[in-house]
């Protein structure tokens, strides 16, 4: 049987929901649970893949290439299970399936509303795609009072009242503040969430709170008695310096055990939980034995959700070296100008050149890469960071001057180029340049075959076959190949076709890695993504050497 656990937020955003969810996700793993997690996004995009990522951070690729929120993210890495399309929707998705419906004649005449037609979407969309799952955590985006998350929390009260208190819990999480003045930690902000919640006609089950500092037990009493919850179910969430510490944190404050309790489920409370995966990894993240510092030269480097499974994986390498990572973010744009502070990168053990669209920067990041190749320091380059490696390396040693990017406009010698059509196994899939951007690119896993006796045979460490995730438009064309493999610019990873060239190492260097996925988003902290550990590795010999 399977049981739902609705997540929701309240008095303010950026509580950490999504690692709320994903940790809660881990413990009851971690008791022997099958879990499944879900986000339901009340915005109306479709999908947040036509979102910038100023907006809303990283756009998550899925194996089934779907573009999805960065808490997906979140929920793979803590448990390991791999996200799917049937993880997440919008109220765009929701309502443009509906109206489809509509248009086909499918609801009989009906006047078709709110209630109950989007809301038995929504439902549909909660409990459908499961098989054995034990529990399916299911995250509303957004913060209860918001107009648009009304329609979810409508769907979810029903599946409440349909399902029954067995099968479904209902967590809230909100923000205790401390206020200087008065000297205390405030409840008052949570009872107005949880009134709002209730006016909508859920009771919330289990309170997570966070807060700066510990709770004292009278304003814990003093909500469970306002907010119609067990004392106990007033769960501290305090402040943590590592992420991967959220586990351990709220099993200590018992929230896997009230969870359990609820449905008529809990052993003892400290039954035969193992956590020590997590205390290990959040040991081995506080007392690291040394430290690296690695440039990240990028565009979106103000605003870190938009890198959030890079800066993610980046501390995975970190953990599997027992290492520090020290991110220096660096906008690619500074390196443009003829007194282009190069100097910058001198003290850096590691650069890295992520994702990216457009071409403003782009010069930026091939200046970056020359210094790279030409330092000799460590460089990983991403999507657009593996295209900008190849662009320089057409221009600096393949004696292309011309060569560009199609995404920029027209150019000489279109070195990295417009794909309109590719295989997916045996399926030719296909593109123009004017259809709608949203979930027109090359997206999700694709089988990539190593070269053998290359440099990322030997990081990957096993067979030849591997599989990354995508998301891009442009390839790099594989007619430059036989120039630029003279040139010392290796193809080591190619589509098993071989027409799509997916990884580029440099002969002469001691580590010089572009790749057309994004290694960053299969990275666990139990299981750091070779790519990033061997970077780091790399980057930890660059530090012994200086
Ligand atoms: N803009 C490039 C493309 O579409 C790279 C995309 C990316 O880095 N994710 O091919």
């Amino acid at each position: 049987m399977t049981r739902f656990i609705f997540i929701t937020g309240g008095v303010v955003s950026s509580l950490g929901k999504g690692i709320a969810s994903a940790a809660l996700g881990a413990l009851l793993q971690a008791r022997g649970y099958k879990v499944r997690l879900r986000k339901l996004d009340p915005y109306i995009n479709v999908d947040p893949g036509t979102m910038s990522p100023y907006q809303h951070g990283e756009v998550y690729v899925t194996d089934d290439g779907a573009e999805t929120d960065l808490d997906l993210g979140h929920y793979e890495r803590f448990t390991g299970v791999a996200a799917r399309q049937s993880d997440n929707v919008t109220t765009g998705r929701i309502y443009s399936n509906v109206i489809a419906r509509e248009r086909k004649g499918e609801y009989l005449g009906a006047t078709v509303q709110v209630i109950p037609h989007i809301t038995d979407a929504i439902k549909e969309f909660v409990t459908s795609d499961l098989t054995d799952e034990d529990f399916v955590l299911c995250e509303i985006g957004g913060t209860v009072g918001d107009i648009e998350g009304l329609p979810f929390l409508e769907a979810i009260r029903q599946l409440g009242n349909e399902l029954g208190r067995e099968r479904v819990l209902f967590v809230h999480l909100t923000l205790m503040p401390y206020i200087p003045a008065a000297g205390e930690i405030k409840t008052k902000p949570t009872q107005h969430s949880v009134k709002e919640l209730l006016s909508v006609g859920i009771q919330a089950d289990i309170l997570v709170c966070r807060s700066d500092r510990p709770i004292p037990e009278d304003s814990r009493r003093k909500l469970a008695l306002f907010c119609n919850v067990k004392p106990e179910r007033v769960i501290e969430a305090l402040d943590v310096d590592t992420i991967y510490d959220v586990p351990n944190r709220y099993h200590e404050a018992g929230f896997d055990t009230e969870v359990l309790k609820h449905f008529g489920m809990a052993e003892g409370r400290e039954s035969d939980v193992d956590l020590t995966a997590w205390r290990n990894t959040v040991h081995r993240i506080r007392e690291p034995e040394g430290e690296v510092s690695i440039a990240v030269v990028g565009k979106y480097t103000n605003l870190l959700d938009a890198y959030k499974s890079l800066s993610e994986a980046l501390g995975h390498g970190g953990i599997a070296n027992n290492v520090r990572v020290k991110l220096d973010w660096i906008e690619s744009e500074i390196f443009e100008s003829d007194s282009a502070p190069l100097a910058r990168l001198e003290s850096v053990n590691g650069i890295l050149v992520p994702g990216g669209f457009g071409e403003r920067g782009a010069e930026g990041k091939v200046a970056a890469v020359t210094f790279a190749r030409e330092r000799m320091i460590p460089f990983f380059g991403i999507c657009f960071g593996m295209q900008m490696a190849v662009i320089e390396a057409a221009r600096n040693l393949a004696g292309v001057p011309g060569a560009g990017s199609t995404e920029f406009g027209k150019c000489a010698e279109s070195v990295v180029g417009l794909l309109t059509e590719w295989k997916r196994g045996n399926v030719v899939e296909q593109r123009s340049g004017e259809d709608d951007l949203g979930g027109t690119m090359r997206l999700g896993a694709y089988p990539c075959r190593l070269a053998e006796g290359s440099k990322v045979a030997e990081i990957y460490g096993g067979g030849l076959d591997i599989s990354e995730r995508h998301r891009h438009r442009y390839e790099v064309n594989i007619d430059y190949r036989e120039r630029l493999e003279a040139a010392g610019l290796i193809f080591s990873g190619m589509s098993p076709d071989g027409v799509l060239p997916e990884i580029v190492e440099l002969r002469d260097h001691p580590w010089f890695v572009g790749v057309q996925f994004h290694p960053e988003l299969k990275s666990k902290p139990f299981q750091p993504h070779p790519l990033f550990a061997s970077f780091i590795k790399a980057a930890v010999e660059q530090v012994r050497l200086v």
